[in-house]
């Protein structure tokens, strides 16, 4: 069941948007060589508290962190630890915030230092993936069509988008009705309508399509161990159109 938000709902959910984009400015600024991905975690979950918010994911399932860390070949849900980012790396970060009863979910893949030629096509690619499909989410289009511009706009560039995870509604839970999948068919799935509110989050891989969760049971890689990178934003479906929350 797809639950629609009022204006008034939706004016709450920018404001934990706007915590997660607000923690995301500050790991941009901390990424770089010789920093942990659990430094990050704490820079994160201090900005949080600071705005009177919870992070989201610390404890979700037994998650034990505040913010998801996939470096390279990590995908998604990469736990922070005491791995140090050298040169060259790329990291994705992955971040929820609860505020007032209302989730808002983002995520960006950051450059450490200057990287390849592969991974700057790939984090191109995944960003304007992620424009794409934003732009499709307005009333009396069709889930699928955003779906459709993500596959297309990275498969385009020869990169593959990952089937086994997807995005999904957001509100109340962090997680609600629909799954919002990063390949599809125009004019396929629900009518969108006013009020849906949709965590888009094209993760797209250099090689295959195929992933794997590691013995930490969170951490989702690259079966090829190829590059990965990962954009999200939460974004309203308003009359006039795509409306993106997580923006400070
Ligand atoms: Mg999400």
């Amino acid at each position: 069941m797809i639950v629609l938000k009022s204006p008034d709902e939706i004016e709450k959910m920018r404001r934990a948007g706007a915590v997660v984009a607000g923690a995301h400015k500050m790991i941009a600024e901390a990424v770089k060589p010789g920093v942990t991905t659990i430094e990050l975690d704490q820079i994160a979950a201090e900005y949080i508290a600071s705005q009177g918010a919870k992070a989201a994911f610390l404890g979700y399932n037994g998650f034990p962190a505040s913010i998801c860390a996939s470096v390279n070949e990590e995908v998604v849900h990469g736990i922070p630890g005491d791995r140090v980012l050298v040169e060259g790396d790329i990291v994705g970060v992955d971040i929820g915030s609860l505020l007032d009863g209302y989730y808002g979910d983002c995520a960006y893949t950051l450059r450490v230092g200057d990287v390849s030629d592969e991974a700057n096509l790939l984090l191109d690619v995944t960003q304007r993936a992620l424009v794409k499909g934003i732009e499709q989410a307005k009333p009396g289009n069709f889930l699928q069509d955003i779906s459709h511009a993500v596959q297309q706009e990275v498969e385009a560039s020869g990169l593959a988008v990952v089937r086994q995870l997807v995005g999904h509604g957001i509100g109340r839970k962090m997680h609600e009705d629909p799954q919002v999948p990063n390949y599809g068919k125009p004019g396929r799935g629900v009518m969108l309508q006013e009020g849906m509110v949709l965590a888009i989050e094209p993760m797209v891989n250099v090689g295959t399509i195929d992933v794997r969760v590691l013995d930490d049971e969170w951490t989702v890689v690259t079966k090829d161990g190829s590059l990965s990178a990962h954009f999200e934003h939460t974004v309203a479906i308003r009359s006039d159109g795509p409306d993106i929350l997580t923006l400070q």
